[in-house]
């Protein structure tokens, strides 16, 4: 056994590097290590659906490999953790070797859902990590018909790249608009709209009944019986907590690792952020976040909080944003699908809307108005009324 001790950070993603770099920050000067099974230092997820799948941009990494070495941060690449023994301190890896930790932060991420029903041909992809983005990619330049499968978040910027890229490209989803839920459909036809005005075949309220093809993928059919050619499926359906190593460690597993509101697991010395951790609200229920932002926030409570130092004061209001041609949407906030609307400014193409529940401003949501977006941020914070911003 290879016992390093200090802090083991389980994932290769944003929120290992920005926890490893909250510990150096906050005067941590024991052991870390970043245990990842990539083998690329940890880089940043959101240009992959955009600048690098646009062949824009190609090094995404977030800190040069100096940064760990003078940070004395031990990074171990192509190792992926198999399980977890929270008794004896310790998680071996896939090859065998065993690693003891005196705290281990649980920063595993998301793996995409896939359709079982598929059959197995080229040219289906998923869209979570460079390897996948630099495949699809490949592809994408010489295709001339796509299909994207779901239309969230990663559904529509790869839907709105791939478009740049000069494919015809079809939006399949289920619901009955783009982001409904999340967002709600008012705003989901609001993005509908933009996605039509480039050009998009957007097909809401229907899902795929069948992928047909002989090597590579040839025709994707709908439920409603209609078919569409394709040269690439892309299927954007979502993605489950990265947690599959942790079954059987005894570790409380609800939609990723449950935490109370620092960061702390059901086991002692065991903690979870970003995408993967299930972190207990102010108000009382667990919520995982699925966002950039979120890491950053959690970080700069986590750390504290495991080496006994004050949490920040200030809470930070949640914050996500998604481009889409030249339109950024922004969320600040926590709106709801279920929320009530008011839509307050709409051009065709860009707006801005409130999100009312139980009569206070829950969020904001703009799309292609920054500014805006930034200056409800107090109100949000403050749980002003919904008169306050609509006045
Ligand atoms: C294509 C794409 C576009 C996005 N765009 C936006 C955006 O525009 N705006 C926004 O707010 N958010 C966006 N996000 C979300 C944002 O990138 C994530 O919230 C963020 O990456 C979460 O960081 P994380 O470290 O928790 O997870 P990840 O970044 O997924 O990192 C998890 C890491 O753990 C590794 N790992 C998994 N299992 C193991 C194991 N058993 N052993 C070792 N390592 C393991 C994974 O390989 C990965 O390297 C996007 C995400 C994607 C995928």
């Amino acid at each position: 056994m290879t016992s390093t001790g200090g802090i083991v950070i389980v994932g290769g993603g944003l929120a290992a590097a920005r926890t490893a770099e909250q510990l150096r920050r906050s005067e941590y000067a024991g052991p870390v290590t970043i245990v990842s099974d990539e083998d690329h230092l940890p880089y940043d997820r959101p240009p992959l659906s955009k600048e690098v799948l646009r062949a824009e941009v190609d090094d995404v990494t977030l800190k040069p490999a100096e940064f760990y070495e003078e940070n004395d941060i031990t990074v171990r690449l192509g190792s992926g953790a198999q399980s977890l023994d929270t008794a004896a301190k310790t998680i071996t890896l896939r090859d065998g070797s065993e690693l003891g930790y005196d705290e281990l932060i649980i920063a595993t991420g998301l793996v995409p859902k896939r359709i079982p029903s598929f059959p197995d041909l080229a040219g289906i992809h998923v869209l979570r990590n460079l390897d996948e983005a630099v495949a699809l990619r490949k592809e994408a330049g010489s295709a001339r018909r796509a299909v994207v499968v779901g239309a969230g978040f990663i559904g529509c910027e790869v839907a709105a790249s791939l478009r740049k890229l000069g494919a015809e490209v079809a939006l399949v989803e289920p619901q009955p608009a783009p982001l409904a839920s999340v967002l709600g459909e008012q705003i989901g036809e609001l993005v509908a709209r933009l996605h039509r005005a480039e050009g998009v075949d957007v097909r809401c309220g229907v899902g795929v009944a069948e992928v047909r093809g002989t090597d590579r993928v040839e025709t994707v059919v709908l439920g409603d019986g209609s078919e569409l050619a394709a040269d690439i499926v892309v299927v954007g359906i979502g993605s489950r907590p990265g947690t599959d190593w942790l079954e059987g460690s005894g570790l409380e597993l609800d939609n990723g690792v449950v935490c109370d509101g620092r960061g702390r697991s059901s086991a002692p010395h065991v903690w979870a952020i970003g995408d993967v951790a299930s972190w207990r609200h102010t108000l009382g229920h667990q919520v995982r976040v699925e966002h950039w932002s979120n890491v950053a926030d959690q970080a700069r409570v986590l750390v504290p909080a495991m080496l006994g130092q004050e949490p920040p004061s200030a809470v930070s209001v949640p914050y996500f944003w998604s481009d889409q041609y030249d339109v950024k949407i922004q969320c600040l906030g926590e709106p709801e699908p279920g929320d009530t609307v008011h839509v307050v400014e709409d051009d065709g193409r860009k707006f801005l809307a409130y999100y009312e529940r139980d009569g206070v401003v829950a969020g904001v949501v703009g799309g292609g108005m920054p500014g805006k977006v930034m200056k409800a941020r107090g109100k949000i914070a403050a749980g002003a009324p919904i008169a306050d911003v609509l006045g």
